[in-house]
């Protein structure tokens, strides 16, 4: 018998509560709810879902909490709800251990297609040996990671070492919207202080050798204020 998979909707507005949840259940998931962070934190833990959708504003608690209680146990995928203007609850919540963020107002659509990602995602932790030796493959842009070697159409792309360990790192994250803070950790270590600027710098050099048009980047997208994400991962 096929198990349907189950997501956890903690939203404390009952009339997107009940949109996502008819979305999500005419698209064949098993649908539970709840409207605080206390009934939310139960439902984690008394019967894990495969994925929770998140809202940060909740009525009594910090959405950020749960995330942080529940990545002390678990690494189920979390996805979380916010509104436009939260930017930086957007950071806190993905440094906090977040998978993704989708904004309100959003349609069926894109819920569905981060929904996918983040399951496809957690699914890859299971086999991560898998991942970091298959080259990473999107369009015309391929990563070979056990190579060091970048290629557009074929044709090797000369990185510098600071450039490759980004398009490397977003590439085994794709799909994934990666924080600036999280970028610069990996690439300069967690003392490097603030190297916003150096890391823009990198992106435009990177983008100027991957892309097209640098003006509208068809393979690392920036997420205003909050970080980057590489296009997804196409497989084998
Ligand atoms: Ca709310």
């Amino acid at each position: 018998m096929n198990q349907k998979i189950s997501i956890l909707v903690i939203e404390d507005e009952k009339s997107i509560c009940d949109f996502i949840s008819r979305t999500l259940e005419v698209n064949d998931y098993r649908v539970t709810s709840a409207f605080t962070g206390k009934e939310g934190l139960q439902a984690i833990t008394s019967a894990p879902p495969d994925l929770v959708l998140l809202d940060l504003g909740l009525p009594d608690m910090d959405g950020n909490d749960i995330i942080r209680k529940t990545r002390e146990w678990s690494s189920m995928p979390i996805i979380v709800i916010s509104a436009r203007i939260q930017e930086k609850e957007k950071v806190e919540a993905l440094d906090a251990g977040a998978d993704d963020y989708i904004t309100k107002p959003f349609g069926t659509s894109e819920l569905l297609a981060r929904i996918r990602t983040a399951l496809r995602h957690s699914n890859k932790i299971a086999t991560q040996d898998h991942i970091t030796t298959r080259p990473y493959r999107a369009k015309d842009l391929k990563v070979d990671f056990e190579k060091r070697l970048t290629t557009l159409k074929g044709e090797e792309i000369h990185l510098t070492r600071v450039e490759y360990k980004i398009v490397s790192y977003l590439a085994k994250n794709s799909g994934k919207v990666i924080t600036y803070d999280a970028l610069i950790n990996e690439i300069w270590g967690p003392y490097a202080g603030d190297n916003n600027r150096i890391l823009r710098v990198n992106m435009a050099n990177i983008r100027r050798k991957i892309e097209e048009n640098p003006g509208e980047p068809e393979y690392i997208f920036t997420e205003l204020g909050v970080g980057y994400r590489m296009i997804e991962d196409e497989g084998l």
